[in-house]
């Protein structure tokens, strides 16, 4: 049989089957049914739903009269849409066939013949139990990708996120028709995102009437060695609102003299399209920025005639945390061995989880004289603010090593009463140097004005 005589075939079951309709519901499936192709015809033909068995049997013996004698009743089929929501229980004791609303379990008397589903589906409009309908957007896989690539890049997780076997599952019980990524596709919608705004970026920079205010670094990752110099860009807008963005995160070529530094930057600058808008550049004091900048003076003139504010004599901002760290840094050189026996202290101390725990036995048996406050920490070379922290909780615990030194005969390193005054007094010095920092380093916008009272 071909597929003609298939589709033929098909036809004229569903019309077969549209005859038998009942006369309510072929009313209302009337103008629906003739717009319908074939194809629709055969899946109505396919999705109808049957009465039971029981209600069937008994709802034919009490029709029997008005069929003609010698002819079977035919199944009846309950096509009309109120079927989803009520389900026929059959014929009653009373001899009355009724359906139940699915939600509230209330009978009414179906007679599909005579009463038609109107009554069914006032109910339905009323029904207390019934769920409201939810007016939900349908799924767009594209909003979906959209949405995926703003988590990573908002919440800083990797790519594999995408791939997470347990997003995966809630995604899916969320919606049925989500379609999951996997990372690469993730890789590509991110760094779309990333041209997009990029894209943002340079056109609010081409309509920028002002200039910009930029702050360069150098980082060395240390498993690699790699060098990687991020530039970020600030401005004051025209609704007078100050904007930071980071312009570049790239690969510092090797070596990192101020020339190879100077023609990354001015690659950057030339990307962003502020070659001529340079207001100045905020550096650390390392000789190579020296170098760095005047060779970008130079370039940047070029470009831009006599582009640069006052000749570029303020190009150059050195960084106010920066100096501050080489200033702290050289003085806590001369301090160094002052501190020799607090250190060492608080070294034995954390060398193992024994001595960590019977110094705590320690902290309890002088518990008045010490209040609150962390553990001891112990100070890093690198970081003069880490010398400062193991100062401030170590002196906070001056009874405790006392205690301690009484009964543990390995513990050599109590420093004397001088050690811990000298301490104290080197803790005073170092504090406003942290307050400082902590403001140039922490706050949104860190200003010179907010320095001053600390600097008196
Ligand atoms: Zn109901």
């Amino acid at each position: 049989m071909d597929l003609e005589s298939l589709n033929t075939i098909a036809i004229l079951d569903a019309q077969r089957e549209y005859m038998d309709m009942n006369e309510e519901d072929a009313l209302n499936e009337e103008n629906a049914l003739n717009e319908e192709n074939e194809e629709n015809a055969m899946r109505e033909g396919e999705t109808e739903m049957q009465e039971p068995e029981q209600g069937d049997t008994q709802a034919a013996g009490t029709t029997q009269a008005t069929q003609p004698q010698g002819r079977q009743p035919r199944k009846r089929r309950l096509t009309s849409k109120v079927w989803e929501d009520f389900t026929s229980v059959g014929v009653e004791s009373d001899g009355k066939e009724r359906g139940q609303c699915n939600y509230c379990g209330k009978k009414l008397v179906i007679n599909t013949r005579t009463h038609g589903t109107h009554h069914l589906s006032r109910h339905l409009d009323t029904c207390p139990e019934k769920p409201k309908a939810v007016d939900r957007p349908a799924y767009d896989h594209q909003i979906d990708r959209e949405m995926t690539s703003e988590i990573i890049i908002y919440h800083d997780l990797p790519f594999r996120y995408a791939e997470y076997e347990k997003v995966r599952a809630k995604d899916l019980y969320l919606n049925p028709d989500c379609k999951p990524i996997c990372r690469q596709t993730a890789v590509a919608d991110v760094f779309r995102r990333y041209e997009i705004e990029k894209e943002k970026l340079r056109n609010v920079f081409a309509k920028h009437q002002g200039r910009v205010c930029f702050t360069s670094d150098l980082w060395v990752a240390l498993p690699t060695t790699m060098g990687y110099l991020c530039l970020t860009a600030s401005f004051i807008d025209d609704d007078w609102r100050l904007n930071n963005k980071v312009l570049a995160f790239c690969v510092a070529r090797c070596p990192h003299t101020g020339g190879e530094l100077a023609s990354t930057i001015i690659e950057c600058l030339k990307d962003w399209g502020l070659e001529k808008k340079v207001f100045s550049f905020t550096l650390d004091n390392a000789t190579n920025n020296d170098s760095m900048l005047r060779i970008l003076k130079g370039q940047l003139q070029m470009m831009s005639g006599s582009g640069l504010l006052c000749d570029g004599k303020f190009m150059h901002v050195r960084c106010c945390a920066h100096i501050l760290n080489l200033i702290v840094k050289d003085g806590l050189e001369l301090a160094k061995n002052l501190l020799h026996d607090i250190r060492e202290s608080v070294r034995y101390v954390k060398a193992s989880p024994q001595r960590i725990q019977s110094f705590a036995a320690c902290v309890e048996r002088v518990r008045p004289r010490i209040t609150g406050g962390a553990d001891l920490s112990l100070d890093v070379s690198t970081r003069w603010n880490s010398t400062y922290d193991m100062l401030v909780r170590a002196l906070k615990f001056r009874a405790a090593f006392e205690s301690m030194a009484s009964f543990d005969t390995h513990y050599k390193t109590l420093p004397s009463a001088a050690d811990w005054d000298r301490g104290a007094k080197i803790c005073e010095l170092l504090k406003p140097f942290s307050v400082i920092t902590k403001i140039v380093l922490r706050a949104p916008i860190p200003e010179a004005i907010q320095l001053i009272p600390f600097l008196e």
